[in-house]
């Protein structure tokens, strides 16, 4: 028998137009550089991108040409979401916060032939094209200031465009509509390139109750640049579901972004939990020092991960009516490939156990296949204890890097992405992350979970935020070392009541931290995430 469904393939096109059609007085609002509001309804969005890839055409852009994007969060950004793929080229979102050479370095890797820039960060992309040459410069006059010369302008061009007379150009579903380098913490940056299947099928797994769950009625605040993992999907499942999209533009400072929470009250946010850690010390502080001056909006969900969830910084936020719902994934696999939320078995369950499953990266989603192997190669017993390797596979896992092609030690030999996060499985399907293998301590033969003592370090009242690392040491090979960030008014911790906490917290003596580093800050990534690497390189010394 043969099946009788038709073989329509899975295309952003139909997305933008359903979208520009069906919710055409939804609005898209976007804070500026002067941190005023704009707002656009999506008919004007949906005309705004169609014009967007009339003009890539005129300009010359051929199936399959990259332009890159060097944006904050905003309307435009979602327009080049949409528009690029439309004109049939490929959106390659450059991450502002590399060093101007590395983003040089990763445009030249995709050939980048056009970009698309805020005029804010025309400084930064003066200097990236010192190290790569961009056919044409697109200038998107965010702030108001005069476009540079030789630079087109965004709006200029828009105007002059003809929205209606754009064609889509045909393509196949396996076409490519965007690209993200990983951000090189561990290595070199590598292109992982997303098509039009994979992004759709992403979207709506992503869409689902359970996971985004995003509703038309929703709110929904990117706090997660847009250059990083796309926004982890969302604005695709946003604009599936005629969602109200909230951008913060450059505004990334917890004070910012509760301001912009009161102006706008979110339904859902995303970022990175540093984002959350600095935002709750921020909301607390405010408690008794400016009483009133923020609400938490009611019923906001927020999606946190990228990094490992603290379940104090889960409680922290529970408390002021906010849940935190953990994912886990990567650059490589859309990036959502778990999500923790509450099983039907844990109804039952009391609250700490609620928020102990909070705090793991959770189920594994449809469509991705997951597994967990060790050195050798063996499955590991889905047990909750047994550590292995996160292998996943499914049609939004990239099989491949850009100019790289599939290498052994990212790919096993039966096509499965070596994730190198080390996690371990539960009866109930739960993945709990313990480390990345770089940042896993080895003393004494045993492995000691850098993410396990972070969890516990930063349930402590003194401490603000906690990163370990493993140092060398002659007898045990590593040992733990942890770097705390205070609370403002905290003078210092003892190493032995520290050690008595954690060993309350279940910690045997040996996996304890013998030292304990009291420093201002710790160093972020590109991304926001804790970079391990600065630390190592600082203490190990
Ligand atoms: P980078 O490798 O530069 O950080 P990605 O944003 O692609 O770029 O990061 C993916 C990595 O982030 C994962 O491999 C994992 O180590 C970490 N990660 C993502 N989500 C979680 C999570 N919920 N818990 C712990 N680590 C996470």
């Amino acid at each position: 028998m043969q099946t009788t469904m038709m073989d329509v393939g899975l295309s952003l096109n139909g997305l933008l137009e359903r979208a520009g059609r069906t919710f055409s007085a939804q609005q898209i609002v976007s804070r500026l550089p002067d941190k005023s509001l704009r707002t656009h309804t999506y008919a004007q969005w949906h005309r705004r991108t169609r014009a967007l890839a009339s003009v890539l055409q005129r300009l010359g852009l051929q199936p399959g040409d990259v332009v890159a994007t060097l944006c904050w969060n905003h309307h435009v950004h979602l327009e080049a979401y949409f528009g690029i793929p439309a004109a049939g080229g490929v959106m390659h979102t450059l991450n502002l916060r590399l060093p101007p050479g590395e983003i040089g370095a990763i445009a030249a890797d995709a050939g980048d032939r056009f970009l698309i820039v805020d005029d804010i960060l025309w400084p930064l992309a003066q200097q990236v094209m010192a190290h790569h040459r961009f056919e044409r410069v697109i200038v998107f006059p965010f702030s108001g200031a005069p476009v540079p010369e030789g630079c087109d302008d965004y709006e200029a061009l828009l105007d002059a465009a003809d929205p209606d007379g754009f064609a889509f150009v045909p393509h196949d579903e396996h076409a490519p509509v965007s690209m993200c380098h990983t951000s090189g913490t561990t290595g070199s940056a590598k292109g992982v390139v997303y098509s039009h299947r994979s992004t759709v099928l992403h979207a709506l797994v992503g869409c689902m109750g359970d996971h985004w769950g995003l509703k038309n009625t929703d709110v929904l605040l990117p706090v997660a640049p847009m250059f990083h993992a796309n926004a982890w999907g969302t604005p695709y499942g946003a604009i599936m579901a005629g969602t109200r999209l909230v951008f913060p533009g450059p505004h990334l400072h917890a004070d910012d972004l509760l301001d912009l929470m009161q102006l706008e009250p979110p339904t859902l946010a995303l970022g990175v939990p540093t984002i959350w850690l600095t935002m709750i010390q921020a909301y607390e502080r405010a408690l008794t020092e400016q009483p009133g001056r923020w609400t938490m909006p009611q019923g906001l969900r927020s999606l946190v991960g990228g990094a490992a969830v603290p379940e104090s910084l889960i409680r922290a936020f529970d408390r002021h009516g906010v849940w935190l719902q953990q994912g886990w994934g990567m650059t490589e696999t859309s990036p959502l490939a778990t999500v923790s939320y509450p099983r039907v078995e844990l109804q039952g369950a009391g609250a700490d156990e609620r928020y102990r499953r909070a705090a793991m990266a959770g189920v594994t989603v449809p469509l991705v296949d997951l597994r967990l192997r060790d050195d050798e190669g063996a499955d590991v017993p889905h047990d909750g204890r047994s550590m292995g390797e996160i292998q996943v596979r499914g049609p939004f896992i990239t099989g491949a890097y850009h100019g790289v092609g599939s290498p052994a030690d990212k790919f096993t030999p039966d096509g499965w992405l070596r994730t190198g996060d080390v996690a371990t499985l539960d009866d109930l399907g739960f993945l709990r992350i313990t480390d990345r293998s770089k940042d896993l301590i080895k003393s004494g033969g045993e492995w000691i979970s850098s993410v396990d003592l972070e969890n516990a370090l930063m349930s402590h009242p003194a401490v603000a935020e906690a990163a370990v690392i493993a140092i060398p040491d002659e007898r045990w090979s590593e040992r733990p070392l942890a770097c705390l960030v205070l609370k403002p008014g905290e003078g210092g911790v003892e190493p032995e009541a520290m050690r008595e906490h954690l060993m309350a917290a279940g910690f045997a003596k040996w996996q304890c931290p013998d030292r304990y580093e009291i420093i201002d800050a710790i160093p972020r990534t590109s991304t926001g995430k804790f970079w391990k690497l600065k630390l190592r390189e600082r203490f190990t010394r």
